[in-house]
């Protein structure tokens, strides 16, 4: 197998960022595996004429033609960006709004897996990475746990990483695929695609950043990361945990706006507004009462503090006298 150019351009990403605890007992597991790490100091994928593994992500990288950075292989797409590390281990559902920039920052402050080469090898069998072992899935080595980090690191850690950075954590923007799934909204700081459709409909409905974050925590990070989204039943409790700040288990009837409109449907002047007004204010009162008063809007939390210390029983007959009644509106 003739060897091919290294790669010219572009430059290679080498570099770590800041020492996180995860990375600092990786350093003390590579010292104990040193003396396996002797056994490939010599290996080359350079010469080999099976697939070998990519330096970034593991996957496979075939002789002809291959890319080379040092002694292993790489796809093109692998070759420099903090970003490929974002979109290969979460996907494009999590990453629509990180920008190269963005996952620069966040491999200097120590969020981003770290790519296949630097990392410690088969746990089970302490057996190093190796540029001329048996390639692997692309990124199925990164561990759900990881997974789940990064995924918080975008959602939680990337809007003050940008004000660090002296932008605007997040200019409010229209998404091309239609407004909010949940809430109806049109102009949101950042757009997610969790694998939710337009009723009737294969196409993507997304999820704005307003949502996100409460809906993300309710039916669990690592769920979607994972699996995809199974419907809107399975989606219940994420559904009211964003428009009530509260995640319970009861299945409130509350309906997405996508679950009853299409793409077409013009969108509801606010957020939620296609449910009413009265009902929505019943439950999340309800769901305010009990539950971390952190979840209450700051403008109501006096009001929800006076209530608990009240006549609950009164408070209650109110609040829970008749059943829930969120039918759907038509869409306008
Ligand atoms: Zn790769
Ligand atoms: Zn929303």
């Amino acid at each position: 197998m003739a060897r091919t150019t290294d790669v010219g351009q572009g430059p290679a990403y080498t570099g770590r960022g800041g020492r996180t605890k995860r990375e600092q007992d990786n350093d003390v597991r590579e010292r104990a595996a040193g003396q396996a790490w002797n056994v490939y100091a010599g290996a080359d994928a350079h010469g080999n004429d099976r697939p070998t593994p990519c330096r970034m992500c593991g996957g496979p990288v075939a002789p002809a033609g291959a890319l080379y950075v040092d002694r292993w292989r790489a796809h093109p797409e692998c070759t420099a960006q903090a970003l490929t590390i974002v979109r290969g281990v979460l996907g494009s559902r999590h990453t629509r709004s990180v920008s190269e920039r963005d996952a620069e920052l966040m491999h200097a402050a120590g969020l981003l897996p770290d790519p296949y080469v630097f990392t410690i090898g088969d746990p089970a069998t302490g057996v190093p990475r190796s540029p001329e072992a048996a390639p692997v899935d692309p990124w199925s080595w990164v561990t759900p746990r990881e997974r789940a980090d990064l995924a918080r690191a975008v959602l939680d850690k990337l809007p003050e990483l940008r004000r660090a950075d002296g932008r605007a954590p997040n200019a409010p923007t229209w998404c091309t695929d239609g407004p909010c799934a949940l809430c109806g909204r049109r102009l949101s700081t950042s757009w997610h695609t969790e694998g939710h459709r337009w009723a009737g409909s294969k196409d993507p409905a997304p999820v704005c950043g307003e949502c996100y974050g409460p809906y993300m925590r309710a039916v669990g990070v690592t769920a979607h990361t994972g699996g995809g989204w199974t419907g809107w039943t399975d989606s219940r409790r994420g559904v009211v945990a964003a428009a009530t700040g509260m995640s319970r288990d009861e299945p409130y009837p509350l309906p997405a706006w996508a679950e009853h409109h299409t793409r077409a449907d013009a969108p509801p002047a606010e957020p939620w507004g296609h449910v009413d007004p009265d009902e929505l204010e019943r439950l999340r009162v309800s769901l305010w009462l009990s539950g971390p008063l952190a979840n209450v809007p700051a403008h109501r939390r006096d009001e929800i503090r006076a209530l608990r210390r009240g006549d609950l029983a009164d408070v209650g007959r109110r609040l829970y006298a008749q059943p829930w009644n969120f039918t759907p509106r038509a869409a306008s």
